[in-house]
């Protein structure tokens, strides 16, 4: 707690902001793995907006059929098919009769059914990178709360999420928003079998295929768990981890939000270990924002887990993987591409080189750090970016210079810039 004391006051206006919650959403799933639809009655209260607004703006599934979207003091709204990455719902409200600065809209659609992953590997997975619900515009940035019921057609379904999930009857259930987050995640599994650790802390989800590994899985995740807290402090209570049931997706990814990850399955622990450092270390690096400042997020993510790596295995395996992160590098270059600047990789774009400056070049260049400034002035550092949620990288040029000097901020400047 030492540290909050030294923390500048234009930081702490900041801390408070990022903690803003923009809308609080209920809403009713229903689904339907019989007809392969999801139906969805949902409702948007828009909170803070400080005036009233003359149009508001979502991403929705370009797949959804949408039967109506009404609210208070709203003129009209248009769809545009045409828009990336979904299409778009653009809401207009005459300002005279709107009458309140906090809009409740009513949306309400349907979805259809991905049958052939639940047919053929058993689970229906729905999160912000299917757009199933109205995301806005600023996607990352914009916090709520939600508390949603749901309904399933088949007993055999467990759901898990980044929220908290209560059986309310035999397939129906609430999920509730533990922390205010930008994502609402639902994961539903057949025949799950959940593998705990540490008491009831870490809690893996999977089907019942290696259950060997998934056990410990489990406890590999409580260790790094209690590995960061100690290092960088507490942030979730919990963790629930699901493992997708599928092997050698080449499109499989994970993703991360406060309390909650998802992972493809691995073939052995080993090769998953690293993916489960990576996904857990977000809970404390995930404020790099707008796309530009991605590296706080996905560098400093990937640092942590390279860091909680040597803690357990020794420090020949962090030097292994530092070279494969410099091969890497060098084998982008062979081939005669350009890596970009961590300051001039523009956006956290799917291109080869926009990931290997990301996931690669970044650490590297906070190795670089931590054989400058020492291993407990970098935790010191990366504690604070985490604590006080720096977004930009000029706001942590600015951080490096006030906990460390000018010429190393100057330095990391230069190789950012690189
Ligand atoms: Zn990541």
């Amino acid at each position: 707690m030492k540290k909050l004391l030294a923390i500048p006051c234009l930081l702490v206006c900041f801390f408070s902001f990022a903690d803003t919650i923009h809308a609080k959403i209920r809403a009713g799933v229903s689904i339907n793995t019989k007809s392969s639809r999801i139906d969805i009655a949902l409702h948007y209260t828009i909170l803070n907006t400080g005036t009233s607004p003359d149009s508001l703006v979502f991403y929705l599934s370009s797949k959804s059929t949408i039967n109506s979207i009404t609210a208070k003091g709203m003129d009209s709204y248009r769809i545009d098919t045409g828009t990336r990455p979904e299409q778009t719902v653009v809401l207009y409200f005459d300002k005279k009769t709107a009458g309140s600065n906090d809009p409740d809209i009513f949306f309400s659609y349907s979805i259809p059914l991905d049958q052939t992953l639940l047919d053929r590997y058993g689970f229906i997975e729905l999160g912000l990178d299917w757009f199933w619900y109205p995301v806005h515009t600023d996607m990352n940035e914009w916090k709520f709360l939600y508390d949603l019921n749901l309904q399933t057609d088949r007993p055999t379904l467990q759901v898990f999420s980044n929220g908290d999930v209560e059986a309310t009857g035999r397939n129906t259930f609430t999920v509730r928003s533990k922390y205010p987050d930008f994502d609402i995640n639902l994961f539903l599994l057949e025949n799950a079998k959940v593998f705990s650790a540490a008491g009831n802390d870490v809690k893996i989800v999977g089907n019942a295929n290696n259950m060997p590994l998934k056990d410990s899985i489990a406890n590999t995740t409580a260790d790094y768990l209690s590995y960061y807290r100690k290092i960088f402090g507490m942030t979730a209570s919990s963790v629930t981890a699901v493992f997708r049931p599928i092997f050698n997706d080449p499109n499989a990814f994970g993703y991360s939000r406060k309390g909650y990850f998802v992972l493809p399955e691995g073939k052995n622990l080993a090769s998953t270990t690293v993916y489960i450092a990576h996904e857990l270390a977000h809970f404390w690096f995930i404020y790099g924002e707008p796309k530009e400042n991605a590296w706080l997020t996905e560098s400093f993510a990937e640092y942590s887990a390279m860091l909680a790596v040597r803690h357990f295995k020794g420090d020949s395996v962090f030097q292994e993987i530092i070279r494969d992160k410099h091969e890497r590098l060098n084998r982008l270059i062979r081939d005669g591409r350009t890596i970009p600047a961590i300051l001039r990789n523009g956006a956290k774009n799917k291109t080869v080189p926009s990931q290997v400056a990301l996931y690669n070049k970044g650490p590297l260049i906070l190795e670089k750090l931590r054989l400058l400034i020492g291993e407990e002035k970098l935790l010191d550092i990366m504690r604070a970016v985490s604590v006080q949620k720096i977004r930009t990288t000029e706001e942590f040029l600015t951080l490096l210079s006030e906990l460390t000097s000018v010429k190393t901020a100057e330095f990391l400047r230069d190789e950012l810039m690189q």
